[in-house]
Order: structure tokens, then C-alpha cells, then sequence
């Protein structure tokens, strides 16, 4: 397969909110003649897919949404695959880079070589879960930060268990995705569990739902506290838990990047 005449964007359109998608995503979007994604996140850049080719797919269809979007491109064709947030996050830019590896398409858009605008296969970044609960909770991944997700689908969960204890013992800012699916209802909650080993109580944990969706709602708790909150956590829901100088002020989590070290203020 090869898509020397065709062009595949990967693109990312953040959290939902059209004032959070990059000009670099919708122009892709717009140039494309076909579009591919869930329908979820079809629906959230719905005025811009008059005039497309659209085609949607299900969860946990990922590998034939990403072939199909390859052999279009491949016919000569420019094709827009759709993933929330960024792409390169739990997205849709890895399994469509691996097929493409397996497969040889696109072999022009390696490194090794110079990467500019006619590159076939681009990745158009975003604006990432992480980033957006973040700035509704204030500054709380101002210093180092993990992000952790707890989907065991397709990484096993003594590999998760394993990443939280290095996370919460090397004291990062934990950035949580998927805590939640109807079939891992308890994955949050061991989560918590472990942190707690190493983490005092008082530490602040932020929790977002929907951000910048019309939903959208948000809790600032403790660690201690958190599991109080064990029903509002769901899969639309990233939660932040800080780290030892992570603080709460009103209803924001500042964690300060050390200028209090340096200078005083
Ligand atoms: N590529 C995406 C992440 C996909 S994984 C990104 O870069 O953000 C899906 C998880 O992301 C969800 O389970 C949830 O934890 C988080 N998420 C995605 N959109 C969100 C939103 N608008 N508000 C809160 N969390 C969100």
C-alpha cells in the first residue's frame, strides 16, 4: 500500500468546545474529502462536515477505522481520522502509524527524512484532556506530571497497578484517564487505594466531567475524600490527583512550580 498521492491528517479536536480546536485541525478537516470517526466526536465538529464524505464507526473498531482511513488516502484521496483531544493521547495517531509501518504506506512520513508539508500521514495535535481539566481546576499540573490510564483493555493491570506506585512514590502530579467504563467500576478506587501508600490525605484531587462540553462539572477534594466522589467519576471524567506541595485555594488546586525557592513574593 501507498499513499504517494493521497494525504491522511490524524487529527485531534480537543476536548469538545469548537473554541478549543486548533485553526490547523479544522483546515485539515476542511481540505479532506472524507472524514472518519465516532460518531461522539463527529457529532462535536458537526458544522464543518457539510461537503465531506463522512463515515462513521464504533468503539473498539479502531484498527478497521484506521485501515479504512489508510486505504482511501492510499486511492489518491485526502482523509481526516478523528480523535478527541490529541491524537498522539490514547488516540487514534499509534494504531494508524502501526498499520501503516506494517503495511509500508506512507513510508515518507519517517524522520529520517525531512518532515515539511507534504508530508502524507500528519498528525495535527490538540488539546488534551489533561490540559483542559487542568485549566478549569487552575494550575495543578504547574510542575512534573504523569498521566495514567486506567483502562486494562489493552494494557494489563499489573502494568497499571506498577506505573500509579512509581508515579505517586516519585512524587509526579497523576493525571488519570479512563477511570471509569461500565465493565471497571472499581479501577478508580484502587487507584486511590495505592496513592494513598505514598500521599497524605490532605492532598488535593481534582475532578472533571465533560470539560468544556455543555455538561461540564468539576469537584475539588481531597485524597482522602475522593472516594466520596466514587459515583461522579465516570468515563468522561479525568481526575487530577496532586502532589506533596500541591495546594488548594478556593475552588482551585495551585501546584507551585518553585519560584518560592528562588524568590520571594
Ligand atoms: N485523546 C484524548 C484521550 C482519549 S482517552 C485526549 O488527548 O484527551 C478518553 C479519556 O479521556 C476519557 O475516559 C476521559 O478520562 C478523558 N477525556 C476526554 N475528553 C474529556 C473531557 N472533555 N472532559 C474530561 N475528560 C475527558
Amino acid at each position: 500500500m501507498s499513499i504517494k498521492d493521497g494525504k491522511l491528517y490524524i487529527v485531534g479536536i480537543g476536548p469538545g468546545h469548537p473554541d478549543l480546536m486548533t485553526v490547523a485541525a479544522q483546515q485539515a478537516i476542511l481540505k479532506s474529502e472524507y472524514v472518519i470517526g465516532n460518531t461522539t466526536y463527529l457529532d462535536q465538529i458537526e458544522p464543518l462536515l457539510p461537503g465531506r464524505k463522512v463515515i462513521t464507526s464504533s468503539m473498539g473498531e479502531e484498527i478497521a477505522r484506521a485501515r479504512h482511513a489508510l486505504e482511501l488516502a492510499s486511492r489518491g484521496k485526502t482523509v481526516s481520522i478523528i480523535s478527541g483531544g490529541d491524537a498522539g493521547v490514547y488516540g487514534m495517531a499509534g494504531i494508524v502509524l502501526e498499520i501503516a509501518e506494517k503495511d509500508g504506506a506512507g513510508a515518507d512520513a519517517k524522520m529520517d527524512v525531512e518532515v515539511d508539508a507534504d508530508t502524507r500521514i500528519q498528525v495535527i495535535p490538540g488539546v488534551t484532556a489533561a490540559n483542559s481539566a487542568a485549566s478549569i481546576l487552575g494550575s495543578p499540573i504547574t510542575s512534573d506530571f504523569a498521566t495514567i490510564s486506567l483502562s486494562d483493555l489493552l494494557t494489563p493491570w499489573e502494568d497499571i497497578e506498577k506505573r500509579i506506585a512509581g508515579a505517586a512514590a516519585s512524587d509526579f502530579v497523576i493525571v488519570l484517564y479512563n477511570p471509569k467504563s461500565r465493565n471497571r467500576n472499581t479501577n478508580f478506587g484502587r487507584c486511590i487505594e495505592i496513592v494513598r501508600r505514598y500521599r497524605s490525605g490532605s492532598v488535593p484531587v481534582g475532578l472533571v466531567k465533560n470539560a468544556f462540553r455543555d455538561v461540564e462539572r468539576a469537584v475539588v477534594t481531597t485524597l482522602e475524600r475522593a472516594l466520596d466522589y466514587d459515583d461522579f467519576v465516570d468515563m468522561h471524567t479525568t481526575a487530577i490527583i496532586g502532589n506533596s506541595e500541591s495546594r488548594i485555594w478556593g475552588e482551585r488546586i495551585i501546584t507551585p512550580r518553585g519560584y518560592h525557592r528562588k524568590y520571594d513574593y
